[in-house]
């Protein structure tokens, strides 16, 4: 717990009110989906830029770490105040302060729910198109700390393309402004996109301009299934090498499959040995062509069947087929070993003959699936927690995997960050004076380095 001097000083800084002491409720603010845990000395609601400055700059005179917390869904542990000290909780801070159509923008508070923005913009014709499918759970300052995204970031990009500007706290509790309110700018330094992805370790956002873009008008939606992971991999390089971005392209493998088969009723015909779901929106006079082009593109050989969703009934039959897959994970195996690794799209298929191959080496299953479009593959293996021999496979299968994911131009993280699941590989993936022109940022940001300590990348030496 926070001792006397440090707990009173929050108060002072924060409001009586806003400040959570006892074990059990710091218990509640000290994990995330990673599954891992620690306590905090201090619980804190933020409530605005000012209380926010405030209390970093208690921490930051006393060198107390601080944690910023969303909701607390993120996968990789960066909300998990690993070194101890203040967790402090947007969950308050959720309001939508401006939605501008004219300008197609909307400022936000940090604590708001991605889906509490898609519904509010959704009233004006527009929407943000960061879609984690934890939207709903998830605010727009955890999707902002992780540059977090979906299916449609294939053709609308990530938070890093959504956001025009922040308002942010930094580690020597400056308040600073980032960005502009127009889809044009080039004065300074571009820190709205440093800040982003940064995992709470540059800056406390208070405050986010958001960049809208209109629903489009209609959608078109497709199923193809694969003899094999070549020719899925072959149909998605000639899908994104023709004009027709598509707004979803998403797959999944031959395991993938197998499991979806063996847990539900799903309609798959004998011999698929990988899904595409595929989908294409626009204007409804330029939609039939659209979809024409991306289907023509996908019928390469090894295609055993492309189908057209006619209804929404339909599209939710598609759906149902990708939908069945994670509860079938879950049942499998609870504690599997998740990552979402990038590779560039043609080095797709190199990639998962790859992992079929440390499968193979480390008698580990390994089931993919993901987002095509860009590469981003969700790697899971399936680890039995009850069998020793796999237990220990699990590391050296999963430091074979990142090698692998590196040896082909492809990166650790595409959504979910690095957190402190991920750190010790960081150094695999970025070179030595990147490493430390990253380290000299931090320091800019945060000279006593108490935002999120411990976090995103490993410590020098
Ligand atoms: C079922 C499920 C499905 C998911 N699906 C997806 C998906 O499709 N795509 C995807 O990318 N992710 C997905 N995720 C992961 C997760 O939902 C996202 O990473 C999400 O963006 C985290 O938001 P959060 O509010 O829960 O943040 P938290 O987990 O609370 O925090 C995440 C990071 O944000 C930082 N942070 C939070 N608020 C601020 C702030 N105001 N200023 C600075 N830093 C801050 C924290 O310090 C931490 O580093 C999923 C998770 C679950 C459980």
């Amino acid at each position: 717990m926070a001792n006397g001097a440090l707990a009173d000083a929050l108060r002072g800084a924060a409001g009586r009110d806003n400040v959570l002491t006892e074990a059990a409720d710091r218990w509640t603010y000290g994990y995330d989906n990673s599954r891992q845990q620690a306590l905090p000395a201090a619980v804190i609601f933020a409530t605005d830029a000012e209380q926010v400055a405030a209390v970093v700059s208690v921490c930051n005179e006393r060198g107390t770490p601080l944690t910023a917390r969303g909701w607390g869904s993120g996968t990789t542990g960066a909300t998990v105040p690993s070194e101890g000290g203040v967790v402090l909780s947007f969950e308050r801070m959720d309001a939508i302060l401006r939605t501008d159509p004219a300008n197609r923008l909307m400022v936000v508070q940090p604590g708001v729910t991605n889906q509490a923005v898609q519904t509010a913009a959704a009233e004006h014709g527009f929407f943000w198109p960061p879609d984690p499918t934890s939207a709903a759970f998830c605010s727009v300052g955890g999707n902002l700390a992780y540059n977090s995204a979906g299916p449609r970031a294939v053709k609308y990009g990530t938070p890093r393309e959504n956001t025009l500007g922040l308002r942010a706290v930094t580690g020597d509790a400056s308040a600073i402004r980032t960005g502009v309110h127009t889809t044009k700018g080039v004065v300074g330094y571009d820190l709205t996109r440093l800040i982003i992805g940064s995992e709470g370790t540059l800056a406390l956002t208070t405050e986010a301009t958001l960049k809208l873009t209109p629903v489009p008008q209609a959608r078109r939606t497709m199923r193809g299934v694969y003899a094999d992971m070549g020719a899925a991999a072959r149909a998605v390089s000639a899908i994104m090498a023709q004009p027709v971005v598509p707004s979803t392209l998403e797959f999944i493998d031959g395991k993938a499959i197998e499991m979806i088969r063996s847990h539900s009723q799903a309609d798959l015909p004998e011999g698929a040995g990988a899904m595409l779901m595929i989908a294409v929106d626009g204007a409804e006079a330029c939609l039939d062509q659209a979809a024409a082009a991306v289907s023509e593109a996908a019928r390469v050989d090894g295609c055993m069947g492309l189908d057209m969703a006619r209804s929404h009934a339909e599209v939710q039959a598609l759906w149902a087929t990708r939908k069945a897959l994670s509860p079938a994970l879950r049942q499998v195996a609870p504690k599997k070993i998740n990552e979402d690794v990038a590779v560039p799209v043609s080095r797709m298929p190199e990639l998962v003959e790859g992992l079929q191959g440390l499968a193979h080496r480390y008698g580990i299953t390994i089931v993919n699936f993901g987002h095509a479009g860009n590469g981003n593959i969700h790697v899971n293996l399936l680890v039995d927690p009850d069998d020793p021999a796999q237990m220990a496979a699990a590391e050296p299968c999963l430091e074979a995997v990142f090698d692998l994911v590196l040896s082909l131009e492809g990166t650790l993280s595409g959504e979910h960050g690095i957190g402190l699941v991920k750190r010790a590989f960081v150094a695999r993936e970025i070179e030595p004076a990147t490493l430390a022109l990253m380290r000299r940022l931090k320091q800019q940001f945060d000279p006593n380095g108490i935002l999120n300590p411990g976090k995103g990348f490993p410590e020098a030496g």
